[in-house]
């Protein structure tokens, strides 16, 4: 079988399959025989991603990478596969940058919102008060970002505790490991409305945790908020305040919702 990545001590699919020898990726310790089974790759249980056996020196130790599998699928799949593991809200598919009405009050929030789908600013914090048009644009990043071919995630922060806790759902995708692994490593995380439930001990924890890893592993971020930051978590506050690559960006312009409602009148 021809070797033609290098460095990673990956094996290549047809490989592992012929051997019927089936590598488990790392935290999956739940995972038991009978899933591992199911898998059309052994490797990274359908996922598309995974951490790679390499030394901790390594520029790709502890990062996410892409399957060797994915070079098997069409685009069509691999589409499909990144939409899925992104778990964007149902019925928000209208919710993209050519829909967003660029109203007085929003040009800076949507500017920065676009540089982070392409690439150009890794971290942006949208501050507002509800419905201002924040969630839009916060999925619209991911759908951009899933669009460039890049992995992303979508969290509505007062569901974290439940996203987090299906991972211990037989039925599960990932386990609560490998869960909390992939928030913490995945290209964009977008923590949409981050608000009073995130102060719980256990989400405070898990969200400070994600935050920190990601701000020292300057991996991409976006964060939506009605809170100001003295309401926030010292923390989460501090890094979103003054991480270098970051941008905080204050909404002063209407409800959004409310616009919307009223545009087709006119
Ligand atoms: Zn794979």
């Amino acid at each position: 079988m021809q070797q033609n990545h290098k460095n990673h001590s990956f094996q290549s699919l047809g490989g592992v399959l012929a051997q019927g020898n089936f590598p488990r990726p790392k935290n999956s310790e739940t995972a038991s025989a009978n899933r591992l089974a199911e898998y059309n790759c052994g490797l990274c249980h359908d996922r598309g991603w995974l951490v790679p056996d390499v030394p901790f020196d390594h520029p790709d130790f502890g990062r996410l990478v892409r399957c060797e599998c994915m070079k098997y699928f069409d685009e069509q799949e691999r589409r499909e596969r990144f939409l899925r593991l992104c778990r964007l809200p149902r019925g928000s598919e209208a919710r993209t940058f050519d829909t967003f009405e660029i109203r007085p009050g929003l040009e800076e929030a949507y500017q920065a919102a676009l540089d982070v789908a392409e690439g150009k600013l890794k971290w942006l914090t949208l501050m507002s008060e509800v419905d201002r048009g924040k969630s839009h644009l916060a999925i619209a990043i991911a759908r951009r970002w899933l669009e460039r071919k890049r992995p992303a995630r979508y969290v509505a922060v007062p569901e974290l505790l439940d996203e987090l806790r299906k991972g211990y759902h037989p039925d599960a995708d990932m386990s609560y490991d490998e869960e909390f692994y992939f928030l913490k490593n995945v290209d964009l995380l977008v923590l949409d409305d981050l608000g009073m439930e995130a102060t719980t001990p256990w989400v405070k924890e898990k969200l400070d945790t994600l935050v920190n890893y990601r701000s020292e592993n300057a991996l991409p971020l976006v964060v939506t908020t009605n809170l100001s930051f003295e309401q926030m978590s010292e923390r989460i506050a501090s890094r979103l305040q003054r991480v270098p690559f970051g941008k905080v960006v204050v909404i002063d312009a209407p409800e959004y919702r409310i616009f919307h409602r009223r545009k087709p009148k006119k």
